[in-house]
């Protein structure tokens, strides 16, 4: 297993390549990342996102680091992206996308992913089991086009992340094994970034269904990396394992071998409060990790 960490923890503090390699090399002893789009925004000017392409480069080949992924971040997940009522808020999701994959190709990252899109809420708060089916059948044409688009930009794989809401897709197993399908036929291929966060909620999931399980046994082959985060399975906290909560990372260990997926890297995925010290940060990320390379991973 090979443990890594999301740079969600960087944002707004160790926001160059400069700075967030070294740290993850010399204070957390990793060498694999996924980086976030919150710390470079695909939208900045061409020649801005080039000089952080160079340094991404630069950084990681000084600090014998990996980025994994391109990962959407917060920053851009909140405009409801490949799924807003609005056409053109859609199209503007889908130029965001390739300006992203463009930055990877760049920087010699070769994935990128994160959750899709979310659509509208109604005016009488009833959330539906299911998006409409216009949408869905939209979403898939649109993930066609982005696969192409991506291997244009040198990209070897995309990933879609799952998130616990009924207003986007996919929610639940099943949906994710028909997204899967229906994409079967991409330039390149979609797979599944899962966070054992989203899967343990309840609601939206029943207390019986609130488990990785059935998302690994619907899309175990199809899911090529791993979320990790400490939650108390009741909303999606992405608390540090310095927290106590009820995600146990012997466990997680444990049920991704038994799925035959020992091999795919997991990442430590955590945020924190802005105003939160840049100390209290780097103490708590350094001891989490220190927790969990033992169980998975790590090099
Ligand atoms: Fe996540
Ligand atoms: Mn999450």
């Amino acid at each position: 297993m090979a443990l890594g960490i999301n740079l969600s923890f960087c944002v707004k503090r160790w926001v160059t390549p400069a700075l967030w390699a070294r740290l993850v090399r010399e204070d957390l002893g990793l060498g694999l990342v996924q980086l976030s789009f919150d710390l470079v925004d695909p939208l900045w000017p061409d020649e801005v996102l080039d000089k952080a392409a160079g340094d991404v480069r630069q950084a990681c080949a000084e600090h014998g680091i990996t980025v994994h992924s391109g990962f959407i971040g917060l920053a851009h997940y909140t405009f409801n992206q490949l799924l807003h009522p609005e056409p053109g808020v859609r199209d503007a999701a889908e130029h965001w996308l390739t300006r992203a994959y463009a930055f990877c190709g760049k920087a010699g990252i070769r994935a990128a992913g994160g959750p899709l899109g979310a659509i509208a809420a109604r005016p009488d708060a009833v959330e539906a089991d299911e998006i409409p089916a216009a949408d869905y059948a939209d979403l898939v044409a649109r993930l066609e086009r982005l696969a192409e688009t991506a291997r244009g930009h040198g990209l070897s794989e995309l990933y879609i992340e799952p998130t616990p809401l009924r207003r986007e897709w996919p929610w639940t197993p099943a949906q994710a094994r028909r997204l899967s399908d229906d994409l079967a036929g991409a330039a390149i291929p979609w797979r599944y970034c899962l966070d054992w966060g989203h899967a343990i909620l309840s609601p939206p999931y029943a207390p019986e269904e609130a488990r990785v399980e059935p998302w690994l046994a619907a899309i175990g082959r199809d899911t090529g990396a791993i979320h990790i985060q400490q939650s108390d399975g009741r909303l999606d906290r992405h608390w540090d394992f310095t927290e106590p909560g009820v995600v146990d990372p012997e466990a997680v260990a444990a049920t991704l071998a038994r799925f035959g997926l020992a091999d795919r890297p997991v990442f430590l995925e955590v945020f924190y409060p802005f105003e939160e010290t840049d100390a209290a940060v780097l103490d708590r990320v350094r001891r989490s990790v220190a927790m969990l390379a033992p169980v998975l991973g790590g090099e």
